[in-house]
């Protein structure tokens, strides 16, 4: 018998369900025909997921999952505030952004007062990879410079220059071979497993800072440098103390502008800060948000100073149909609405502090557990063969993943050698589903995977 207390049962939770279980095969069938993905799945059986409820996903079959990956979807699942905003406004008018004046305004406002005062002007579109090739567009047409810094391993999306400045293998094996050569990286600042741990992390910030001087002594000084204000791609790793402020000073300094790529930890997920950056105690010239900003609806913002909007109007372009539409506004006020109403970044904070101390103390009891990195509800847990020399688990990790589901929780790998356990669940997890989590993972961990 299962010793785990059943949280995540095998039937679906929503009341009034309209579906109807024999429409299955065929949903899986057309599917299969029609729909075109090609990102490897992480499981051999994926689950067939067709609704979802708070944290809960349900497959095609009313089977329920606790859903531990999904920061997309931040308030939870099917949040009936984002859908009354979202039919009210359909009902009224959609539209492009040209000609909105009602949603559109209320929500760049609320948008930019999330921001520190500079940061005052919002440029609306449907991504986060249109937003981050937003920003360096901006920031190539008004330093009139071809050259970006990036930080190696990173993502920052699929479009054109976003997927350029996106060197992760994980996300693109291809990522090194292809990269044009205007994008410069330096390396990712990875404590745990990198070139510099412990006293010396600092050293990272110094290297970046010399290769910004080196590349102004060449004639090329950046344009940007990007980059996450956490290392998202190591599972959730918070940057050295100062990395950001040493590295955009030094950008600055030849005057380039710092992006902030918000678009995974922005927007309450750390729990203790709004923003990543908060945490490195700098301000960016230009912040990238999408996914947690929508719930789910497609909706991504740049947010910049007036003077560099006004610099990039006069030298650049930009219109989006059906960014910043009156829907997608409307959806994106719900959403702000939602996180102070429900207290979500509370929530963010409390839970993910208490999740965090239990992952650290199952660690204790765990050997393949090497480190819990992260802050709030965006955790990552990183397994490795041998807490000497590090040797990532990833054979292993894959393992505990399919184990993972059978128990009923949607858990992936991330970063470069797969052997992170990404945990960044809707931000409406509770204590209960926090625990099952852990059980969950202790009880594959000692039974074996
Ligand atoms: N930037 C970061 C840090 C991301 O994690 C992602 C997506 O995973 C993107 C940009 C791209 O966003 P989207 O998938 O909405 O295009």
């Amino acid at each position: 018998a299962d010793p785990l207390p059943l949280l995540v049962g095998t039937s679906d939770p929503v009341k009034g369900a309209d579906r109807n279980p024999n429409d299955a095969d065929e949903l899986v069938h057309r599917r299969e025909q029609h729909f075109a993905s090609v990102q490897e799945h992480y499981y051999r059986h994926p689950p067939r997921i067709e609704r979802g409820w708070q944290h809960t996903m349900i497959d095609v079959d009313a089977r329920c999952y606790l859903d531990m990956v999904n920061n997309v979807t931040s308030l939870g699942h099917a949040h009936p505030g984002v859908e009354r905003a979202a039919a009210r406004q359909l009902r009224r008018l959609n539209t492009n952004s040209r000609f909105n004046y009602g949603a559109v305004v209320e929500y760049s406002t609320r948008l930019s007062e999330l921001l520190p005062a500079l940061l005052d002007t919002v440029f609306l579109v449907n991504s986060g990879s249109e937003a981050v090739d937003l920003a360096l567009r901006i920031a190539l047409a008004t330093t009139g410079r071809p050259d970006v810094l990036a930080v190696a391993e990173a993502y920052h999306g699929w479009t054109f220059a976003s997927d350029a400045v996106s060197t992760s293998i994980a996300d693109n094996p291809n990522a090194l071979e292809t990269r044009p050569d205007w994008v410069h990286t330096v390396d990712a600042p990875n404590a745990y497993r990198g070139r510099y741990r412990g006293p010396d992390v600092g050293r990272y910030a110094d290297d970046a800072v010399e290769t910004i001087h080196r590349l102004a002594a060449e004639g090329r000084p950046p344009a940007a440098f990007i980059a996450e204000a956490y290392y998202g791609n190591a599972g959730g790793m918070a940057l050295p103390d100062g990395y950001l402020d040493k590295v955009y000073a030094a950008v600055r300094e030849h005057g380039g502008l710092a992006i902030a790529d918000e678009v995974q930890v922005g927007y309450g997920r750390l729990g203790e800060w709004f923003w990543g950056f908060e945490q490195q105690g700098v301000v960016p010239d230009i912040v990238t948000v999408a996914k947690a900003i929508g719930n789910g609806h497609p909706l991504g913002a740049v947010i910049t100073s007036r003077e560099v909007a006004e610099r990039y109007r006069n030298q650049g372009y930009f219109f989006s149909s059906a960014g910043g539409s009156p829907v997608s506004s409307a959806v994106g006020l719900a959403v702000l609405d939602a996180l102070r109403d429900e207290k979500l970044q509370q929530n963010a904070r409390d839970v993910g502090r208490h999740l965090k101390e239990r992952l650290t103390q199952l660690a204790e009891r765990h050997e393949l557990i090497g480190a819990v990195h992260g802050s709030g509800l965006y955790l990552g847990v990183e397994l490795v063969r041998d807490r000497e020399t590090r040797e990532p688990a990833t054979r292993e990790t894959t393992a505990i993943c399919e184990r993972m589901l059978e128990l009923g929780v949607i858990i992936q790998p991330t970063g470069d050698r797969q052997c992170v356990l990404k945990t960044k669940p809707p931000l409406c997890l509770d204590r209960e589903s926090a625990d099952y989590f852990v059980d969950a993972l202790d009880h594959v961990l000692s039974t074996g995977y």
